[in-house]
């Protein structure tokens, strides 16, 4: 991602010779220094922590998709997806026994269950396995030709070979996620100018992170835990304790792995159209898209919600065990959830706050269609990908409908 230019040191950072790498334009203030984009097939879908929770309806859902619509889509998306609860017993039950005043529950999780082994799951699976598709890897999208308000073909490279392909179709989705979709999008000649939207409302969820390890007696041989404490309208964090990579060069075999416990507290975040992603086309990513020019400051009230969200962290955490001193609760930097929404929003109307309508369908275009977490348009805590493959499924019945 763009660094910013002017590091710790303070000095500028020179740009890389073939303007790759390094947006000299970013500014460090306003920058999403966290924010992350994977170049492989299954996305980030492919590194996630596969917790796949639904969105609070009283909280977190937009106009013009009704609470049936959500319920089947959910559905459809978890089936796709096989999001269980997670199962562990052991240490998450004396977890969940710990925090059971506070709405603590077992998180869904995405894993397909084998005897005593467990499939972890992602969006790469849930195509089905019957011939129906091609995946041709490698490419790299460049831009899209389109006429009249229909695209006509994509305009790709090969990565490996340099040979330009150009792929025809009756639609095209576009879903190279919530940075990398809008800047498709510009490079095709989609600006602001006609879509105001376009790469405004970025929206990331404030992240309070610490890690934890649990009382000794909490020690159990059994399934790592995978807990949640829902948002609701009182509380407006979503908490999410699971078990992931901590620094071993630090601890040296030092502390028990079982004991280590993460916790990541999402912030609800308020989309606001100062916040955006904006391109120039002077700088350009290793696969040829423009950079993004992060234009992201955050408001004195998200700010408000990210202490509170820190310090319900560390008060839910002084019931269960001690932070590691190399893990000590913090807010991380901007952009570390890896939650990029907003960027594509969808909307009811093409009134300049949205990019597509509530199918993923871009205003002005026949069969342009678009995925992915850059749609979500309003303000949200929980973990997007399951809401993202919803109305991933409402998009695909929308284009086979034509
Ligand atoms: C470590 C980690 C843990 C996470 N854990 C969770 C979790 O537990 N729960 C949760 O809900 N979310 C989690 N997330 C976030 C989740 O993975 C993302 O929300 C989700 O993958 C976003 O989906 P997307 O389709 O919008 O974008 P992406 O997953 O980024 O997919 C974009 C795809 O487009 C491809 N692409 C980009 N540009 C082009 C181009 N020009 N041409 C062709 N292809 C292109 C990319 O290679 C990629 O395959 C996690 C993320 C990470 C990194």
């Amino acid at each position: 991602m763009p660094r910013a230019n002017g590091g710790l040191t303070g000095r500028a950072l020179p740009p890389t010779p073939d303007g790759k790498g390094v947006n000299a334009g970013q500014r460090a203030r306003d920058n999403l220094v966290g924010a992350r984009v994977t170049n492989m097939l299954g996305g980030m879908g492919i590194l996630w922590n596969c917790v796949a929770p639904r969105l609070n309806p009283a909280v977190e859902h937009w106009e013009g998709i009704d609470g049936d619509e959500w319920s089947t889509l959910y559905r459809y998306a978890e089936d796709a997806l096989a999001v269980g609860t997670s199962v562990s017993r052991g240490r998450q039950e004396r977890v969940l026994g710990l925090l059971a005043d506070l709405g603590a529950r077992p998180a869904p999780v995405a894993a397909r269950h084998h005897g005593a082994g467990v499939r972890w799951t992602g969006p790469a699976e849930v195509l089905p396995a019957d011939g129906s598709w091609q995946l041709i890897p490698e490419l790299s999208v460049q831009r899209l030709t389109h006429r009249n308000g229909r695209v006509v073909s994509a305009d790709a490279v090969a990565l490996d070979t340099g040979e330009r392909v150009v792929i025809e179709a009756g639609a095209f989705v576009v879903a190279t996620g919530g940075l990398r979709a809008p800047a498709l999008l510009w490079a095709s000649g989609i600006h602001s100018e006609e879509r105001p939207a376009l790469g405004r409302y970025l929206a990331d969820h404030p992240v309070s992170y610490g890690q934890l390890v649990l009382d000794q007696d909490l020690a159990e041989d059994d399934a790592d835990p995978f807990v949640i404490i829902p948002i609701d309208g009182d509380r407006p964090f979503h908490s999410l304790l699971l078990c992931d990579a901590y620094d071993a060069n630090l601890l040296e075999g030092r502390v028990d792995e079982r004991l280590i416990v993460s916790l990541y507290w999402y912030s609800l975040s308020r989309p606001r159209h100062e916040n955006r992603i904006r391109f120039t086309g002077q700088a350009f990513d290793a696969t040829g898209l423009p950079q993004p020019t992060f234009e992201y400051t955050t408001t004195e009230a998200g700010r408000e919600v990210a202490r509170a969200a820190l310090e319900d962290l560390r008060a839910t955490a002084g019931r269960l065990g001690e932070f590691l001193p190399s893990s000590q609760p913090r807010v991380l930097s901007p952009g570390s959830s890896l939650h990029v929404m907003g960027t594509t929003r969808m909307g009811v109307a093409d009134d300049g706050h949205s990019v597509a309508d509530t199918h993923g369908r871009v205003w002005g275009f026949d069969n342009l269609y678009l995925g992915g977490t850059g749609l979500i348009p309003s303000a949200t805590a929980t973990n997007p990908t399951l809401a993202a493959c919803a109305l991933a499924v409402s998009t695909a019945d929308r284009v086979r409908r034509g």
